[in-house]
């Protein structure tokens, strides 16, 4: 979506600091995944697009949705886990325990010698998807033995990428460990994708959100990307940039516009409940359906982040994406891929 940045710098000098991240170029800050936290920031308001409010508010952007939709919902997936550990599934039992879900502690623990995976779930994805008509964007490591955080072959899931796309879908890459701070690991990582997908790749996320403002944009556009949906926070939900609308992201350094579009990511499943913010199932729910109200109110893109491993039947995270899809859609959310959405909206 087109924005008038001179008319934001010029006027709202505080929003424009929140649209480009200003903050994040004088802080050296990082967590030990090499991110900008959001404890970091001194930007404690982000759960409301401050600064598509204002853009939209002044009519400086004007989003149109197909069959008149009032704003959209993309609902994407980061692949790390397909296969299941003994250990993970000891793990998972326990949780399951810890959150009143006897049966599928059950079911976790009892599967310990079955070697059928419940995060090869991907079928079970694009049903629930179907039935509610979202189509998603799914995000998958190119990686290769002995490179960190290497989990599975693309060849252990390229037989699904088939149904995926039949369904109206669209894969993108998930950067590895170094991809987003190295150019050549992102072309080897996209070309390999593009390889066993036969098309071109559009769309990154790097794995654990690591993302270094400009430089990541700068070299995603340098890679080819057309769009990336990586700049959110994982120890909090909300709009770090104040948007919800897809956007040219700047360069203050070289007071230039980055050739890249920003899907900026809003709510993680892994956020929300055990490792980050801690939530139950109404407090998560009323801070998520808060953030969804103001999106329509701007006819904006609220994106979601759900993995493979959140969307377990019985799990408390299944539970809330459905939750948000059926109020998305009986809002009136428009539900495509990103990829669509560059192509008819932007
Ligand atoms: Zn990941």
């Amino acid at each position: 979506m087109k924005t008038d940045s001179n008319t934001l710098r010029l006027n709202r000098p505080d929003l424009w600091d929140r649209f480009t991240r200003r903050e994040e170029y004088n802080n050296l800050i990082r967590d030990m995944h090499g991110r900008f936290p959001y404890w970091a920031s001194q930007d404690r308001d982000i759960f409301r697009p401050s600064v598509s409010e204002y853009l939209y508010e002044q009519g400086l952007i004007k989003p149109e949705y197909p069959d008149g939709c009032e704003f959209a919902l993309c609902v994407t997936h980061d692949i790390d886990v397909i296969y299941s550990s003994p250990y993970m599934k000891i793990l998972n039992g326990i949780l399951s325990v810890r959150q009143g879900n006897p049966k599928r502690a059950v079911r976790e623990i009892g599967s310990v010698c079955n070697r059928k995976s419940p995060f090869y779930n991907f079928k079970e994805i694009l049903s629930l998807e179907e039935k509610f008509g979202v189509k998603s964007t799914w995000f998958f490591q190119a990686l290769e033995p002995g490179e960190p955080e290497f989990r599975y072959w693309l060849s252990d899931v390229n037989r699904v990428f088939g149904d995926i796309l039949d369904a109206g879908g669209e894969i993108g890459l998930h950067g590895g460990f170094d991809a987003p701070f190295n150019l050549d690991r992102l072309l080897i990582e996209k070309s390999r994708l593009e390889k066993v997908l036969g098309e071109k790749v559009m769309g990154y996320r790097s794995h654990y959100l690591k993302f270094q403002v400009p430089e990541t944009w700068e070299l995603l556009a340098q890679a080819g990307f057309s769009y990336d949906s990586t700049l959110g926070y994982t120890d909090c939900v909300g709009f770090r940039s104040g948007m919800c609308h897809p956007y040219k992201p700047m360069n203050l350094n070289t007071r230039k516009e980055i050739d890249i579009t920003e899907f900026p990511l809003h709510v993680m499943d892994m956020s929300l409940f055990h490792r980050y913010m801690r939530l139950g199932f109404d407090g998560a729910w009323d801070l998520v359906k808060g953030m969804i109200d103001s999106v329509c109110e701007c006819k904006g893109v609220f994106v979601v982040n759900w993995h493979n491993t959140g969307l377990l039947e019985g799990s408390i995270e299944r539970k809330m994406i459905e939750k948000i899809i059926a109020f998305s859609k009986n809002q009136g959310a428009w539900t495509g891929s990103m990829g669509q959405i560059t192509h008819s909206v932007i």
